[in-house]
């Protein structure tokens, strides 16, 4: 930068207490002190010349101009001569951006998370050049007057919205060292998002279940009053007063799934489970589905068995969330196709196709959100929840595998999942019929 695009150089606090500039001038009145000293022994001065001279010499030290600091604050490096190599060493070792200032906001010293958080930082200069919140230049300004600890909070506005917290507190360089400010940042940004996301979260679990509980709540009433003595009104709403609790019933089942789920979730599971078996246990058992709703289920698996490690229970969760969304939703289609196979360097890839309208595009990446439907209506109306695929890619990712997701629009759409196979199966796994040899 050139000295004529440098802006106008004003330190953010000014004046040192009178104690530390009678610190720092400790030589000069010593040295003072012993001529006065000498002056009284030969007789040269009275007590009251002594006294004098004393109350004077520590007048001017206090009062004075402060030469060195100014010469230092024009030359960063001087400045930063003031911090010693072994409190440079302690910054360097801090996990959060950390800044040493002198009383009167000059910057001592920082470390290499500060200057990833601030961009530029220069020793001697102003801490306002870097650090532009008012916040936090108000809060140097109280400390360095009061001694009394701030902590501020500011927003970031560029390049991307960042919250950050900002702790100044007064310390000492060194026993005898300069008294100096410290102002550690820590960003907050995460915590603030991950809030409001568990905000956004309660506020649609709620709204979930308000929406059936309100319609249980109608038909009670009607159910009371005016279909009191209708035989045939009843039968019909009970059908729905059904449905409807069995959807809160899963709404409720799903929740508790997911918070399960995120609990374990630095936790690999590591039980051995056939992929093929359970991927044969998924489809039986969805086969009545399938048949009430005209769609031909179809499962082909490897000719030798695929394992992986992880939770049974879980990863059927998977296969019959997908399978179920692909009988759902693909209905249209007229056919599924679920199919476990060997992926290339030691994959195991459970493989669910539907032949129904696809995802658009620009709903795909949005999917496995919490409570993302692409059509909010057909879902409930499917008696989903909105929770399925996030419970697929949680159970997914628990396993240190990959959920991928492919549609074109008009024919159909494929979710794969991608494991990790095991490679010590079990000793009866030779024993099971589909095993060959090789
Ligand atoms: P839901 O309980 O609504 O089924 P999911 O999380 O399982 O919730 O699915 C989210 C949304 O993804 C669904 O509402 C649907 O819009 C879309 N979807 C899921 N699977 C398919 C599929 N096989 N074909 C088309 N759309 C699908």
């Amino acid at each position: 930068m050139s000295d004529s695009s440098e802006p106008v150089r004003t330190p953010v606090v000014l004046a040192e207490p009178p104690l530390e500039r009678l610190i720092d001038a400790r030589w000069t009145l010593g040295a003072a002190a012993l001529l006065i000293v000498g002056g009284l022994a030969f007789g040269r001065l009275g007590p009251w010349e002594a006294l004098l001279a004393v109350a004077f010499m520590a007048l001017a030290a206090v009062v004075a101009p402060r030469r060195r600091r100014l010469v230092a604050a024009a030359d960063g490096a001087a400045v930063a001569g003031l911090v010693s190599l072994e409190t440079k060493a302690i910054l360097s070792g801090l996990p959060e951006p950390v800044l040493v200032l002198d009383r009167r906001g000059l910057v001592l010293a920082f470390n290499e998370h500060a200057m990833a958080a601030l961009g530029e930082i220069r020793a001697g200069e102003p801490v306002s050049f870097a650090l532009r919140a008012p916040e936090v230049l108000d809060a140097v300004r109280a400390v360095s007057k009061s001694a009394e600890p701030q902590v501020v909070s500011y927003v970031e506005r560029v390049p991307v919205e960042r919250w950050r917290e900002a702790h100044v507190a007064a310390g000492r360089v060194g026993s005898l060292g300069p008294s100096v400010i410290i102002v550690t940042l820590r960003d907050l940004t995460e915590q603030r998002r991950s809030e409001r996301m568990r905000g956004d979260f309660v506020a649609n679990a709620s709204h979930e279940l308000r929406t059936p509980l309100a319609s249980l709540l109608g038909f009670i009433e009607t159910l009371q009053g005016p279909a009191r003595n209708d035989p045939d009104a009843r039968e019909r709403f009970l059908a729905i007063m059904r449905a409807q609790a069995n959807r809160m019933a899963r709404l409720i089942d799903d929740l508790l799934s997911l918070s399960r789920i995120e609990l374990k979730a630095h936790v690999r599971p590591r039980a051995l489970v056939d992929l093929s078996a359970l991927a044969r246990g998924v489809t039986d058992a969805l086969g009545p589905l399938a048949k009430e709703r005209g769609v031909e289920l179809q499962l082909t698996v490897d000719p030798e068995s695929v394992f992986v490690h992880g939770d049974r229970d879980e990863l059927i969760r998977v296969a019959e969330n997908l399978t179920e969304n692909a009988i759902k939703y693909g209905q249209s289609g007229g056919r599924v196709d679920v199919a476990v196979r060997r992926g290339a360097g030691g994959g195991a890839l459970l493989v669910v196709r539907d032949y129904g309208p696809g995802v658009a595009p620009e709903h795909l990446p949005r999917l496995t959100e919490r409570f993302y439907r692409v059509d909010v209506a057909e879902s409930r109306d499917k008696g989903g929840t909105g929770l399925g695929l996030a419970l697929v890619k949680h159970i997914v990712q628990r396993h240190g595998g990959r959920l991928l997701i492919d549609s074109v629009p008009g024919q159909g759409a494929s979710f794969t999942v991608a494991l990790e196979r095991a490679e010590d199966e079990p000793q009866d796994a030779a024993e099971l019929p589909l095993k060959q040899a090789g």
